[in-house]
């Protein structure tokens, strides 16, 4: 049986959840989703931080528009928001105050502290390793579940619809309208959203639209005992200025991230042990902590468009084909306001946004 709807929106990520939430209030949605659960790929291994300087000027207007959505959530019944203090520590050793540099010129937000400050803050540091430090107090946690839960739940009351075991495996269009083929039936709708994480150039292809070259970079992360005699959950992220390592605390332990950006072909990504070994390596001469166990691992991709922009509009190419896609590394914390302007823009909604669409729109990379 062909089910009917105005919007399909493929993939039930951050990305596809929250435009999807976002559209019920002028369409009927339908989201489909190919894994059992929403959430499994990228959005479940993210690190869960909002940076108001993080990426370039396209993105840092996403960050913005998101931040006050981040704070009071409005499909929360009480208004009530994701985000919780951490900060950021950024270490540089005497080979990295141009990186240091850089990223004070860069973000008036980060302020350069005096190395023992930062041994005050995270107790562990090896202070001979560090020539100059910086902090930025406006870096925030997210509760990134909730705000996905938020987004499902608000779909779900406003009578939309989410399909798992979904996965698109046909995308043709006739008579104005998209035919999606999977294994829990066909949907058919005049629109449809391409939101499928590092799958969405692989999606462009299957409906016969030209891929945008988006990249999926993995990123590995392993999860550290806490250092006997320490309650980490206090501590600001820490890592260093030419961004090689990175931890946090999490949930009592601490994460632990090489950083690394290793391009690969879209899949259910898994850690690299050479990566995640030269990372711990580098975290290690940071600190005085012997790594004698590492309690689990993960990989997940982030997927960037060739300018580390989002790209968020119909494309110019293809009728009713909306990219909602390379979100990289910041998918979660632009995720509110990303979703409004895609909304706005599937709505044909005039109400402004707040965002420039122009940097975000797919027809840049289609002259
Ligand atoms: C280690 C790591 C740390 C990160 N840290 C942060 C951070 O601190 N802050 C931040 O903001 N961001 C962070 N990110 C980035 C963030 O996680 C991503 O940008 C975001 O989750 C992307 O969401 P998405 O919905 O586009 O992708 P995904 O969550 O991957 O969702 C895409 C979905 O599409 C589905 N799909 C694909 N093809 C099809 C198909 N044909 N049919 C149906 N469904 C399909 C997939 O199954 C998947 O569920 C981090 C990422 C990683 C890996």
């Amino acid at each position: 049986m062909t089910q009917t709807a105005d919007v399909i929106v493929i993939g039930a990520g951050m990305a596809g959840a929250s435009a999807a939430a976002e559209m019920t209030r002028g369409a009927k949605v339908v989201v489909l989703e190919s894994e059992p659960h929403p959430g499994y790929h990228s959005t479940g291994r993210s690190a869960a931080i909002f940076i108001q300087s993080y990426g370039n000027a396209a993105v840092r207007q996403l960050n913005r528009a998101s931040r006050p959505l981040l704070e009071a959530h409005p499909f929360d019944p009480e208004g009530a928001g994701v985000l919780s203090p951490r900060g950021i520590l950024t270490l540089a050793g005497a080979d990295e105050t141009a990186h240091l540099d850089a990223l004070l010129a860069e973000n008036p937000g980060v302020e350069e502290i005096p190395p023992d400050e930062a041994v005050e803050m995270v107790p562990i540091l090896r202070r001979a390793a560090i020539e100059r430090a910086a902090f930025e107090a406006d870096a925030l946690d997210i509760d990134v579940d909730r705000l996905h839960q938020l987004y499902l739940r608000h779909l779900k009351q406003a009578g939309g619809s989410l399909v798992c075991n979904a996965g698109v495996t046909g995308l043709t269009r006739d008579g104005g309208v998209w035919r999606a083929e999977t294994r829990a039936g066909v949907f058919e709708a005049p629109l449809v959203v391409n939101a499928a994480g590092a799958w969405a150039d692989l999606t462009a292809a299957m409906a016969g639209v030209e891929p945008l070259g988006l990249r999926p970079l993995r990123r590995s992360a392993a999860i550290l005992p806490a250092p006997p005699g320490h309650a980490v959950e206090r501590w600001p992220l820490a890592g260093n200025a030419a961004e090689t390592y990175y931890f946090k605390p999490e949930a009592g332990k601490l994460m632990v991230s090489p950083a690394d950006e290793t391009p690969v072909d879209p899949h259910d990504a898994w850690p690299d042990d050479m990566d995640l070994a030269e990372g711990l390596d580098r975290f290690a001469r940071a600190v005085d902590y012997e790594v004698t166990r590492v309690e689990r691992t993960w990989a997940g991709l982030r997927t960037f468009a060739p300018d580390r922009a989002l790209v968020i509009g119909f494309d110019p190419t293809a009728e009713g084909f909306f990219w909602l896609a390379g979100q990289g590394g910041y998918g979660i914390q632009t995720a509110p306001g990303a979703a409004r302007l895609a909304a706005g823009l599937l709505l044909e909604e005039t109400a402004p946004t707040g965002i420039d669409p122009a940097p975000l729109s797919p027809a840049r990379f289609r002259d």
